[in-house]
């Protein structure tokens, strides 16, 4: 090989890692289950596609129940890890210590954009400490909004989202709220992306499974684990009251939440429902699957149980945010009030099969992955 020649190709390699190196730097934020969920999905997607991630777990609710799992059954073994290893009792302490851990991170991995996913206090302050920083911000499930000005998660939406340089919207209502706001002051570049949890949804279906444990033929499934439900014991009472009557009928599984459990514990209540460890992603799915009636407070059991075509009752008072879920009626819904609870079951008992043909309309064709990564690789540094 001539010596021209040779440089030639040494500067189109140079070239090829020089486009290579462009591609922004990404850091996710998680700190719950479901957005583990949620960023394990992306991380494949970015992961084929080459690009720079790495995942930051403030250990919002760390606990190996709830998070093992998932690294198992839905991250690539080459995702990139690690955790703020912050000690902390009550949410203030808990701000206080993430952030200026958080910042420490950021200022050694310089990361050209920030990830945070949901509603949750980890992505506050994800989304503060990258603003402080001028580093650029992302949202995943940006623009939902149940229109409440008391509930922690609507404050939370809407923080996140004015901080956010790219919002990233799952339905066409979470664009629709986003062009509102955006008449009343500037709201940074959004579109819809779909749901990511649709995308995991379709993925993984194929490998959805029994868990390794006896069930009855025929069973409902409980899932419970909001603040305004169990931290209140007014309101877990007639929870737990009314899902004891519901046993009666038809046995329930309730894959228990360390959080309800501590609370059931406390308060000295008793559930006649079989208890099971919380499940990993393809062995919840299986049992939604399988489940005869669905019952839950979980914004995205809610939904699964829409990709499953299942009407779930929710017990929630006002709505998640969710709204065409809503405005289709594909949910009965109940306060953690008894009587209202049982109304509702009854509702839900000759209604569960629904259509969800509007399925893609809502959440996407399970691309949204690609439409963000792809508009990752769009960005120039
Ligand atoms: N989930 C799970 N195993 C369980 C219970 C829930 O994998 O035992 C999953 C469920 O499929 C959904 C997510 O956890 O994807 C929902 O999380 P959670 O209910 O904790 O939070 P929310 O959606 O209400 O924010």
């Amino acid at each position: 090989m001539s010596h021209s020649a040779e440089i030639r190709i040494k500067s189109k390699n140079i070239l090829t890692l020089n486009a290579f190196i462009k591609f922004m730097k990404l850091i996710s934020v998680i700190g719950t289950r479901p957005q583990l969920i949620k960023a394990s999905v992306l991380s494949t997607q970015f992961s084929s596609d080459k690009l720079d991630h790495k995942i930051i777990d403030t250990g919002q609710h760390y606990d190996p129940e709830l998070s093992n799992i998932f690294f198992e059954q839905l991250f690539d073994k080459d995702a990139k890890f690690s955790n703020l290893n912050v000690d902390f009792k009550k949410e203030i302490d808990f701000y206080s210590k993430c952030l200026t851990a958080l910042e420490k991170i950021f200022i050694k991995d310089k990361p050209d954009v920030v990830i945070c996913y949901g509603d949750t206090n980890t992505s506050v302050i994800a989304a503060l400490v990258a603003s402080k920083m001028n580093i650029k911000l992302a949202h995943v499930e940006s623009g939902l909004r149940d229109f409440s000005d008391i509930r922690p998660e609507e404050k939370n939406r809407i923080i996140v989202d004015r901080l956010s340089n790219f919002l990233f919207c799952p339905t066409p209502n979470a664009v629709k709220n986003l062009d509102e706001e955006s008449k009343l002051y500037p709201v940074s570049k959004h579109f819809f992306t779909g749901d990511v949890m649709r995308d995991l949804f379709l993925k993984m279906k194929d490998k959805f499974s029994k868990p390794d444990i006896d069930l009855p033929d025929k069973f409902n499934i409980v899932t419970l684990h909001r603040q305004e439900n169990v931290d209140n014991e007014e309101n877990l009472k007639n929870i737990v009251r009314s899902l004891n009557d519901i046993s009666l009928e038809i046995p329930m599984i309730f894959p228990i939440h360390p959080r309800t459990k501590k609370m059931l514990d406390s308060n000295d209540l008793n559930l006649n429902c079989l208890e099971i460890p919380p499940q990993g992603y393809l062995q919840f799915q299986w049992l939604l699957d399988k489940a005869t009636n669905i019952i839950t407070d979980s914004g995205g059991v809610q939904k699964e149980s829409f990709f499953h075509s299942k009407k779930c009752l929710l017990i929630y008072e006002g709505n998640t945010g969710w709204t065409e879920l809503e405005e289709k009626g594909f949910f009965e819904i109940s306060k953690p009030i008894y009587n209202s609870i049982i109304e509702a079951y009854t509702g839900l008992q000759f209604n569960q099969k629904i259509n969800n043909k509007d399925v893609d309309y809502i959440f996407g064709k399970g691309n949204a992955c690609e439409i963000i990564s792809n508009f990752f690789r769009t960005l120039e540094k």
